[in-house]
């Protein structure tokens, strides 16, 4: 079920969980600023997300709430995953669902990086 991606921000969803180790995640990157893992539900041969550490929502709520050194981390790590996955030569996708109209699901801002196979178009061409 989509979520608004508005604040406040729940401490109960899933990457919250993840963060705290309560449940478990495949990792593949993690410094002091994001995480990154791969997604239960892959859609694409690589398909990893990476999210900051710090409690955020979307990337309105980060842009607004998070530290110069929480925003270049971030985006550092989100460059530092498709590095070392090796997705840059062939290249990859990186996409961030927000709100209803994305399709967010889980409430806490994560980047996708697909990956393994060209891509196709941006967004499907659906009515
Ligand atoms: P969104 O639609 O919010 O951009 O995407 C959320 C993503 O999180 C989905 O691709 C979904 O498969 C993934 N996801 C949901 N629950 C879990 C989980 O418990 N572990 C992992 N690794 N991924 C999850």
């Amino acid at each position: 079920m989509p979520v608004s991606g508005l604040p406040p921000y729940d401490d109960n969803n899933i990457f919250a969980r993840i963060l705290r180790g309560e449940i478990p995640c495949k990792k593949v990157y993690e410094d002091a600023h994001a995480l990154a893992f791969h997604d239960i539900n892959p859609q694409a041969p690589v398909h990893v997300l990476v999210i900051p550490k710090g409690k955020y929502c979307s990337f309105a709520d980060f842009s607004a709430g998070a530290s110069e050194a929480e925003i270049a981390g971030f985006i550092r790590a989100v460059g530092t995953v498709a590095r070392q996955l090796g997705l840059e030569a062939p290249g990859y996708r990186a996409l961030a669902n927000m709100g209803a109209h994305g399709g967010q699901e889980v409430p806490h801002l994560h980047v996708h990086l697909f990956g393994g196979r060209p891509l196709g178009r941006m967004i499907p061409s659906a009515g």
